[in-house]
């Protein structure tokens, strides 16, 4: 079999850690196949180089940050490579741009657009093992480095194991699986045996992070067989596949929560057509990704309020410009609340059963939550809190559908 193995931060946080991958790579090769390794920087790496830079400049430029961050998936593939050969497995490391990860030039989020890769496949089809660095790529019209968004070493797996056409991608990692929550704020979280393409995707986008949600989007399109497990132990991994009937029966699959939410509110803006088109086109173009908008009327009839959340990490920079977009449009002010958090929950069992919206809002009630903003989709229902209440309403939402093991 061909099969790319990644391995992020935790597993590799240490020499030893890093001699624990090595083993278990020089296990995968001595059973008869080839294998491509991608590694994540060690852990804590990339957050010691983004403070390095905040010591250095207010606000570091994008394209020098991604020259820096590269650096730590770097030395853990170097470090990787010479711990398989002491085993006496042939390995090399590669760089993102020596495995010819070509993407466009949104630094620090960029996206694959193609993978060359000539020079990986030879030396898998020579049975060397390839470190590759994961997170990176580089330009194709000026070779500037980029990076792949936080997680992004997730996506440099799926897609490396698109590009070579890999039997298997295995994304090692702290945890045993995908669990019914985050197991380390649920103790009781059930780990799953297997979970769909497009649960593990809302999952992943409304906060789980143990898959990047850009890795499960290119795994589902490019049907990439995924499963994820722990580098610490040998427990089989929950698998990431097509849905299949008995997944609907389940109405809830898991519950997960996202601190890093902002709420903005554009207070008195004029009620007249057009308005709302004119600010989110600015904020889109600003590259903010806005997720739920709420509109209020006011009881005058001739203003509104429009509240929307965005990523806290650009609160700062979105609050300075809604400000000024507020001015333009005639509104009275911006206000904004930092102290929410998001929390979701996800099934594909809710496109054939109704009451999941009533339970959940009616868990949140009984703990006395208060509900800020709610959205839907087919397979999840998403409340914003006051974040003070994250953990809380994250362990009641889970018992109240039933996902806690049996004690
Ligand atoms: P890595 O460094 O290996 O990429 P991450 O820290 O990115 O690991 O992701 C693993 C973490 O994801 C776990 O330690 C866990 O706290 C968190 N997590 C959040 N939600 C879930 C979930 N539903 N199932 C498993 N892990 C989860
Ligand atoms: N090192 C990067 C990060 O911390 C990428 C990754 O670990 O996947 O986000
Ligand atoms: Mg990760």
């Amino acid at each position: 079999m061909l099969i790319v193995q990644k391995y992020g931060g935790t597993s590799v946080g240490s020499l030893e850690r890093i001699r624990a991958v090595a083993e278990r790579v020089a296990r995968t090769v001595k059973a008869g196949n080839k294998v491509a390794v991608v590694v994540s920087a060690m852990s804590g790496e990339t957050d010691r180089l983004i403070g390095l830079a905040h010591q250095i400049s207010q606000r570091p430029e994008d394209r020098e940050m991604d020259l820096l961050l590269s650096s730590g998936e770097r030395v853990s593939a170097a470090l990787t490579a010479l711990a398989i050969r002491e085993l006496g497995v042939e390995a090399k490391s590669f760089t993102g741009r020596q495995c010819g990860i070509i993407t466009d030039s949104a630094h620090t989020r960029a996206k694959i657009e193609k993978i060359t890769g000539q020079r990986l496949r030879e030396t898998l089809e020579n049975g060397c093992v390839a470190v590759i660095a994961g997170f990176q790529g580089i330009t194709e019209e000026t070779d500037d480095v980029t990076t792949l968004g936080r997680g992004g070493s997730d996506l440099t797996a799926v897609a490396i194991a698109a590009a070579v056409n890999a039997d298997l991608c295995e994304i090692y990692t702290d945890v045993e699986g995908v669990y019914t929550s985050d197991p380390n704020i649920v103790p009781s979280a059930r780990k799953l045996e297997k979970i769909s393409y497009e649960e593990m995707l809302e999952l992943a986008s409304l906060g789980a992070k143990v898959l990047q949600t850009r890795s499960v989007e290119f795994a589902k399109k490019y049907s990439v067989p995924l499963v994820v497990k722990s580098s610490f132990n040998d427990a089989p991994g929950t698998y990431i596949v097509k849905e299949d009937e008995d997944m609907e029966k389940v109405l809830v699959s898991g519950v997960t929560s996202d601190k890093n939410q902002c709420k903005l509110t554009v207070l008195g803006v004029p009620d007249k057509p057009g308005i709302a088109g004119k600010l989110f086109s600015d904020i889109a173009n600003a590259g903010f990704v806005v997720d739920m908008i709420v509109q209020n009327v006011s009881s005058d009839k001739k203003t509104t309020d429009i509240s929307f959340t965005i990523p806290r990490t650009d609160s700062a920079r979105a609050i300075e410009m809604t400000r000024k977009m507020a001015a333009e449009l005639g509104a009275r002010g911006v206000d904004h609340n930092d102290s929410i958090s998001k929390v979701s929950v996800v099934g594909v069992g809710m496109r054939t059963h109704s009451g999941v919206a009533a339970r959940m809002f009616e868990t949140l009630a009984k703990h006395n939550i208060n509900i800020i903003m709610i959205s839907t989709s087919e397979i999840k229902v998403s409340c914003v809190i006051d974040n003070m209440y994250t953990e809380l309403a994250v362990r009641a939402l889970h018992e109240a559908f039933g996902l806690d093991k049996a004690a």
